[in-house]
């Protein structure tokens, strides 16, 4: 059962959320627990992603873009490549498309500390282009290795790029929206939902988007497993 969130709101949250035509939600239990501390697993990953030279986007990088968040969250979003401000300041999601996405965890009663955010690439391709396959192939064992750290009940695909990489497929998004996935070996649940950046071109489809995070929400209300599954052995891509 779920409750009207009216508290701690500002007023950039609220002007998104009210650009999404959505009021926001939360749990009765809620899934912002304290940070633990990182483990020098998660340490040593840490390091071996800021001193990858694997391709060649570490020539024109800033800095690596690790991820963030919960190192035990029920939920994981993983998005595509950092853009401009988070190759400037080595953090996923922020500028607008990131404020977008603050915009709607909270509107299902999460924050940014409570679920972790990682992306395909942890460097920045030039003018925000797509991945290539060798970068993707190069890259993605650092993401499949935070998955088996964290071990996430739900994974949230956000966009195609990481939709396809996922699912290992070429399907357009849309047929890839409204259904749970299971995701690698361990068959760990996942949606697909859009890009926030593309929610900022297209905002008649935030919509949609609503009705993806409500998928999200019920998911991890029904969801009792903290997050203790395997770990992954390997994705084949
Ligand atoms: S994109 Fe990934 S594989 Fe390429 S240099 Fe950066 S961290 Fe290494």
């Amino acid at each position: 059962m779920v409750q009207r969130n009216d508290l701690n709101m500002d007023h950039l949250t609220h002007y998104y959320l009210n650009a999404m035509g959505i009021q926001a939600w939360r749990l009765n239990t809620p899934l912002n627990p304290s940070v633990p501390a990182m483990t020098d697993e998660w340490h040593a990953l840490q390091m071996t992603v800021a001193n990858c030279t694997a391709c060649d986007l570490c020539q024109t990088r800033t800095q690596t873009v690790f991820g963030v968040g919960h190192p035990q969250a029920k939920l994981m979003l993983i998005g595509e490549a950092p853009g401009f401000y988070e190759d400037q300041q080595g953090k996923p999601f922020v500028g607008r498309a990131g404020q977008l996405l603050n915009a709607m965890l909270e509107s299902i009663g999460l924050t940014r500390d409570a679920v972790y955010i990682a992306n395909i690439l942890k460097c920045r391709p030039p003018n925000n282009r797509d991945p290539l396959p060798d970068e993707v192939a190069h890259c993605t064992p650092f993401l499949m290795k935070q998955i088996a750290l964290i071990k996430p009940a739900l994974l949230l695909a956000l966009g195609r790029i990481a939709g396809h990489f996922l699912l290992e497929t070429h399907a357009a998004l849309g047929t890839l929206r409204g259904k749970v996935h299971a995701f690698g070996e361990e068959k760990i649940p996942l949606i697909v939902t859009y890009h926030p950046a593309y929610l900022l071109r297209n905002p008649a489809d935030k919509s949609k988007a609503w009705q993806d995070l409500q998928a999200v929400h019920h998911h991890l209300s029904i969801s009792n497993t903290p997050s203790r599954l395997s770990p992954i052995k390997k994705h084949n891509s």
